[in-house]
C-alpha cells in the first residue's frame, strides 16, 4: 500500500490500474479526470452518439468547487465562472408567495479555493467534458451503449450493444438514475417511489423580460436570484450571465386543487418531458402577480417527475471490481442542491483509494470507497427533504420574528467539507476496521 499524499501533490505516477467508467455525466467525467490525476488508465463508455447542451440550471456548492479549482490550477474554474450566476450584489431574496419579500440571504462568501457555480448544465458540462477529453486525452467512447456488466475475483467488465467485450481492473456504473449497473450490484431492479412532487422547469432568453416594466428590473444590472414561497410549493427565479439567461423552477405537489395535473404513469425520470403552461398557472393561482409575469415569457417547459429511492443496501459488486456512483448510487431531491456535487465528491473518493490500494488491492479500496462515502451521502440526501419542509411547511409568524430561519441552509459540515483530503485520511483506518 503506498503512503498518503498531500492533496497539492496528487500526481500521475502511473498506478497500472485499469479503469472503466460508464456515463459522461458529471459523476462520470469526475470520476475519470481524478482517476487520471492519481495516476490511472481510464476510458469512458457513453450511450448519446454526441455532445449536446442538454437540461437547464444546475449547481455545484463550494465542496465541488474545491474540486473544480483542483483541475489545471484553477483554469477549469476559471471558464466555468463567467457562466455561472454571481449574486455578489443581489443575494437571494425570498418572499412569501403572496409578494412581501421577507428576507434577503447574502451571497457566499466568496473562498477563492472552493468557488460556488450555479448555471446552464449543458454548458458547465461542456466545459468538463472537453476538458477531459481535449486536454486530458482521456478516451471517451460515444455511441456505446452498456448492456452488460460482468466481474470475477481478477478482473470486471462490460458488453456493448455491438457485443464488444472491455475488460479492466474495475469498472464505475456512472450510469445515472436509470442505471443498469445497479442491477448487477443489487441483483434485483430498484424501481423508484414517487415523491408526490414534481417540478417544472424552464431556461429561457431576457428578451421579453426586458421588454415588460414589470420584469425588466430581474436582467438590468446584473443577476439575480428570487425565491417565493407558499404551502407546499416554492418558485425560484434566477438570471444569469449578467441578467442574459433567466430560469425558474417550480416544485409543487403532483395533485393541485385536487386536480391531478399530470398521470405520474405518463412521466418517466426524463429531463426532457414537456410541460403546460396552463398547469403552471394552475399552481401559482393567487400568488404574487409578478409570478405569472415571469411565466409569460417562458417559450417552453418540462415537467419533471420527482421521484425517489431509499438509500441502496450497497454500491459495490460481490467481488468489489464493479462500483456505483453519483446518480446510479444515490439521486438527490433539487432541493439539497447537492446532487451534482456528490457524484464529483464520489469520484474524487474513488480515485484516491485505488491509489492508496494499489493494482493488487482493487477491491478492497472500492469497498473503502462505500465505506469512506456512505453515511456522508446518506446525510446530505436527507437535507433534500429538510430544506423542502422548512419552506413548504413555513410557519410565516415565526419567519416574521426571525427572517432568516426560512433562508437556504449552509452546513458548513456539507460545504467546507474537501473530499480529497479527507480520503487521504481516512483510509488506511477504514480498510484495517474491514
Ligand atoms: C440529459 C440530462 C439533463 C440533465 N439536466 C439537469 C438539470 O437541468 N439540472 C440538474 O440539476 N440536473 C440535471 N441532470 C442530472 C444531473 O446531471 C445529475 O443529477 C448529476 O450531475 C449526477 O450525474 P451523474 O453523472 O451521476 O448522472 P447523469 O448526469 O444522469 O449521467 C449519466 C450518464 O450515463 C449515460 N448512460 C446511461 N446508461 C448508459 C448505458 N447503458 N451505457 C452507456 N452510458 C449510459 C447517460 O447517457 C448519461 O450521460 C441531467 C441529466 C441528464 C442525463
Amino acid at each position: 500500500m503506498e503512503a498518503s499524499k498531500a492533496p497539492s501533490e496528487a500526481g500521475s505516477e502511473p498506478s497500472g490500474i485499469k479503469v472503466i467508467v460508464v456515463g459522461a455525466g458529471f459523476g462520470g467525467l469526475t470520476a475519470a479526470i481524478e482517476c487520471h490525476r492519481q495516476g490511472h488508465d481510464v476510458e469512458i463508455y457513453e450511450s448519446f452518439p454526441e455532445l449536446k447542451s442538454l437540461g437547464d440550471i444546475i449547481s455545484f456548492g463550494p465542496n465541488a468547487g474545491r474540486i473544480f479549482r483542483r483541475w489545471s490550477n484553477g483554469k477549469i474554474a476559471d471558464r466555468l465562472k463567467p457562466l455561472s450566476i454571481d449574486l455578489e450584489g443581489h443575494g437571494f431574496k425570498i418572499h412569501k408567495w403572496t409578494g412581501e419579500l421577507v428576507h434577503t440571504q447574502k451571497a457566499h462568501n466568496p473562498d477563492p479555493d472552493a468557488p460556488v457555480f450555479n448555471g446552464h448544465r449543458g454548458e458547465l458540462h461542456t466545459v468538463v467534458f472537453n476538458y477531459a477529453r481535449d486536454e486530458l486525452d482521456i478516451p471517451i467512447h460515444l455511441g456505446r451503449r452498456v448492456l452488460e456488466y460482468f466481474e470475477d475475483e481478477n478482473q470486471a467488465g462490460i458488453v456493448l450493444e455491438s457485443g464488444i467485450k472491455v475488460i479492466g481492473d474495475m469498472v464505475i456504473g456512472a450510469d445515472g438514475v436509470r442505471s443498469k449497473a445497479r442491477e448487477l450490484v443489487l441483483g434485483y431492479v430498484d424501481k423508484p417511489k414517487s415523491s408526490g412532487y414534481a417540478v417544472f422547469r424552464a431556461w429561457f432568453s431576457n428578451k421579453d423580460m426586458i421588454r415588460d416594466p414589470r420584469t425588466k428590473h430581474f436582467c438590468e444590472n446584473g443577476d439575480t436570484f428570487n425565491g417565493w414561497i407558499g404551502p407546499d410549493v416554492h418558485f425560484l427565479f434566477s438570471t444569469i450571465k449578467n441578467g442574459q439567461d433567466c430560469c425558474w423552477v417550480l416544485t409543487h405537489k403532483s395533485v393541485i386543487n385536487r386536480v391531478k395535473l399530470q398521470d405520474d404513469a405518463d412521466i418517466e425520470e426524463s429531463w426532457s418531458f414537456p410541460g403546460k403552461l396552463e398547469d403552471v398557472y394552475k399552481v401559482i393561482e393567487g400568488w404574487d402577480p409578478i409570478c405569472k409575469a415571469i411565466v409569460e415569457k417562458t417559450p417552453s417547459i418540462v415537467d419533471w417527475k420527482l421521484v425517489y429511492r431509499d438509500p441502496l443496501p450497497r454500491w459495490v459488486s460481490e467481488h468489489g471490481r464493479i462500483a456505483l456512483l453519483g446518480d446510479s448510487a444515490h439521486p438527490f431531491l433539487p432541493t439539497s442542491a447537492q446532487g451534482a456535487t456528490q457524484a464529483m465528491e464520489d469520484g474524487v473518493v474513488l480515485a484516491v483509494c485505488l491509489k492508496r490500494g494499489g493494482k493488487n488491492g482493487v477491491p478492497t479500496s472500492v469497498r473503502a470507497y462505500q465505506d469512506i462515502r456512505y453515511e456522508r451521502v446518506c446525510a446530505v440526501q436527507k437535507t433534500g427533504e429538510t430544506t423542502r419542509d422548512l419552506w413548504h411547511k413555513a410557519d410565516w409568524e415565526k419567519v416574521a420574528k426571525d427572517p432568516a430561519s426560512i433562508q437556504m441552509p449552509r452546513e458548513d459540515w456539507i460545504f467546507r467539507f474537501d473530499a480529497e483530503r479527507n480520503a487521504e485520511e481516512v483510509f488506511s483506518k477504514v480498510v484495517e476496521v474491514n
